[in-house]
């Protein structure tokens, strides 16, 4: 994909030291639009969308509000957590989003996994596609993350 003018702006601006420090793009030697693009084609390969992903993270998220820190059983075998961290953070993306720095983690009890993320990671996906680099702290495999937030059984 022949990138636009915005698009190396962006790029040049995530890997800056100011969001390096952040860690979004962790230690991927990727650039950001082959990450978005290999994640998004993760995602469609598993016949959902960025929207279903992130608005099922959210319904789970919103579900582990509930638990004030307690572990709520949202299905037989899946139990999702919160924490109270009430810090903000802000989207990397040039447009002044801040998004509350709680984590939701949602374990997977057959299968003994696990995947966590923030509302930022959230905001990130539902608006921008962006899983984060690999080696980041809150890099979320895209196939993980949708066998275990809509696990059948
Ligand atoms: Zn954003």
């Amino acid at each position: 994909m022949k990138k636009s003018p915005q698009q190396r702006k962006l790029e040049r601006l995530l890997q800056s030291s100011k969001f390096s420090a952040s860690g979004f793009m962790g230690t991927d030697r990727r650039g950001l639009w082959e990450i978005i693009d290999e994640d998004a084609a993760e995602i469609a390969k598993r016949g959902k969308t960025m929207e279903e992903v992130a608005a099922r993270m959210q319904q789970l998220t919103d579900l582990a509000e509930q638990g004030l820190g307690d572990w709520i059983q949202v299905s037989k075998n899946l139990h999702v957590a919160v924490d109270d961290n009430r810090g903000m953070i802000p989207c990397p993306w040039p447009h002044r989003v801040r998004c509350m720095k709680r984590i939701t983690t949602a374990r997977h009890i057959p299968s003994n996994t696990g995947v966590r993320w923030s509302d930022l990671n959230i905001h990130l996906i539902k608006e921008h596609g962006f899983f984060e680099g690999k080696g980041s702290p809150f890099r979320i495999e895209p196939g993980v993350l949708i066998d275990i937030i809509f696990s059948k059984d």
